[in-house]
């Protein structure tokens, strides 16, 4: 290999939907972005690579990770139709206690009568009313997924939860993520007979609590919701921190504009520096 990738973008997205909010993207911005990156000659790349790249092996320039938070519908019923057509594979994180039974619904391949799409806040109504069902990808859904090739599934633990918030002291913190951890990593191999060392926090949380009880349970890549440059390292101990970019609601240019920055680690830098 001539020429390799300095650094590695890696793209968050939430939702794909014709339901706006806050983090939503419509099918028409997302479609047009993943057109404009085949179009540029940029390949996506799974975890599993990701975690070669950072600890030192090459990776081809133009190299992209697409990430998906917290397993919705709308990946299935829009997401996924438009990677399957450029040949793209992205990584879910899916909240094991959330996917329900059940056939797979009709996506926008299939044809026949889409299901309704809640927006971001209904949606989490939902899953605290234990509907979870109208939001929230099916295992089937899932199934389906993986064997297109079109997600990877990875970790973002069993329940959501924001232990540093609801645990009484830092023991009851601890023990409550290393049981949430336990339990995505055991509906895992349940459900889908493998478990990946890649774990999302959840809302982006992390301290020095949750990495070493991350790194107990089984976790070495660790995906944080803040951006920095992805580079790769020789020396790098076995955890690694993944740091993401915010895909908006925007045209293919603004995504264009934005991978140019974020493949050049010094201009990446340069640029967050001057953004805070
Ligand atoms: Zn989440």
């Amino acid at each position: 290999m001539t020429q390799r990738a300095r650094a590695v973008p890696v793209l968050m997205y939430h939702h794909i939907s014709t339901s706006p909010g806050m983090i939503t993207v419509s099918p028409a911005h997302f479609a047009a972005q993943m057109a404009y990156l085949a179009r540029a000659g940029y390949n996506t790349v799974g975890a599993a690579r990701l975690g070669a790249f950072l600890a030192g092996e090459p990776l081809p320039p133009k190299s992209v990770v697409l990430t998906f938070d917290d397993g919705y519908l709308d990946n299935w019923v829009h997401a996924h139709p438009i990677l399957q057509e450029h040949g793209f594979t992205a990584l879910c994180f899916v909240v094991t206690s959330w996917p329900g039974e059940g056939v797979p619904r009709p996506n926008a391949r299939t044809g026949g009568a889409l299901p309704e799409l809640l927006g971001h806040r209904e949606g989490d109504l939902a899953i605290e009313g234990g509907e979870a069902d109208r939001t929230i990808l099916r295992w089937s859904e899932i199934e389906a997924m993986r064997r297109a090739g079109t997600f990877e599934f990875h970790s973002h633990t069993h329940g959501h939860v924001r232990w540093d918030k609801v645990a009484r002291n830092q023991e009851e913190k601890c023990a409550g993520l290393r049981r949430d951890l336990l339990d995505a990593r055991a509906a895992f191999r349940t459900r889908l007979g493998e478990v990946s060392d890649h774990l999302c926090w959840p809302q982006g949380f992390y301290d020095d609590d949750y990495r070493r009880i991350a790194r107990e349970a089984g976790f070495k890549h660790f995906y944080t919701c803040e951006m920095a440059p992805n580079v790769g390292n020789k020396n790098a101990a076995g955890e690694h921190s993944i740091y993401r970019l915010e895909v908006r609601d925007r045209p293919a240019s603004w995504l264009a504009s934005r991978l140019w920055v974020h493949s050049r680690p010094w201009l990446s830098r340069a640029y967050l520096k001057l953004k805070r």
